[in-house]
């Protein structure tokens, strides 16, 4: 959708009530356990959906819509068809009423993300558009580069906030500290763009850490052949012992460490944060071919 045409679908735009009203309405209090820290700041809202591009085609999927705020804000710019699943039953009716307000393009999930298939909502191509809950934050996101590793183009791009020191280490690369197993998943699977930092007091309530917004464009094909299962249990080893040279960390894995660091192309003294996704990559395979592959 082009800019012009995208404010055209604002100024059509329902006339909404400010979200405090709605939070103050429905009694949606910020509970901890579910990690709601809600966006009320439609400026900000409206940037992160944009950040995904266009939604136009296709669905765009939400988990944790809450009160709506980044609802508001993927409808406004225009996406043709949002599908929402939210844990909370307390949002449901705060939900129904943007539902009402923009018939035919929000579909709500009531229930826990982490149970939905989400590679399977609605119709291509997907996006994924969301203030995570920090606190599932990574196994979501687990399960979703799970998808892709089945289905590269199950989605067209994740845009995904998380605590930035999530954050730093979905982007890191090789020889940092941030660097470790979920960057190398993510990187493998897909390119990971830091997009921009999001201040604590940008939430309600303020979390005790900034936020930052990623980007998730899954690659047509992975970085370098391997089984995500093997190169989840490789970069397991490697990186619970990090400190730890890779010919006594891996030694975790029940198999002679030393063709699998051959086949890394590295020195055995090496440590995991010096070895690039592909080296991982080559483990894996070579694991694969040893007996303890399919452990
Ligand atoms: N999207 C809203 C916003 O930006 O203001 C709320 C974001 S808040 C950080 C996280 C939301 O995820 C909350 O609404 C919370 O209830 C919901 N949530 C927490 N755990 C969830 C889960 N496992 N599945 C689906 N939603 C969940």
């Amino acid at each position: 959708m082009r800019a012009h045409e995208r404010r055209e679908v604002a100024l059509s735009d329902p006339a909404l009530p400010p979200l405090r009203e709605v939070i103050a309405r429905h009694g949606l209090g910020a509970r901890k356990s579910l990690g709601q820290h809600f966006l009320l700041d439609l400026n900000l809202t409206a940037r992160i959906a944009r950040a995904a591009g266009d939604l136009e085609h296709g669905t765009t999927i939400e988990v944790g819509p809450g009160p709506g705020g980044l609802t508001r804000g993927l409808l406004a710019e225009g996406a043709a068809q949002v599908v929402a699943i939210e844990k909370d039953p307390r949002c449901l009716a705060a939900l129904a009423e943007l539902a009402a307000a923009y018939p035919g393009r929000l579909e709500i999930v009531a229930g826990d993300a982490l149970n939905v298939d989400v590679a399977g909502l609605g119709a291509p191509p997907r996006s994924i558009v969301a203030n995570l809950p920090y606190n599932v934050a990574t196994p979501l996101l687990v399960s979703w580069l799970g998808a892709i590793a089945r289905t590269p183009d199950c989605f067209a791009n994740l845009v995904l906030m998380f605590q930035k020191e999530v954050a730093d280490r979905l982007t890191a690369a090789p020889g940092t500290k941030a660097y470790g197993r979920i960057g190398v998943l993510a990187q493998w699977l897909c390119e990971v763009r830091p997009l921009f930092d999001v201040p604590a007091r940008a939430f309600t309530p303020p979390p005790r850490v900034t936020s930052s917004v990623v980007g998730f464009y899954p690659r047509p094909h992975p970085l370098a052949p391997a089984r995500l299962e093997t190169l989840e249990r490789v970069t397991a080893a490697a990186f619970g012992q990090r400190r730890k040279m890779l010919r006594q960390s891996l030694k975790t894995l029940d198999v002679d460490p030393a063709p699998l660091i051959a086949a890394a192309g590295v020195p055995e003294t090496a440590r995991a944060e010096e070895l690039d996704v592909v080296a991982f990559c080559a483990m894996a395979r070579a694991l694969d071919e040893t007996a303890g592959g399919w452990g």
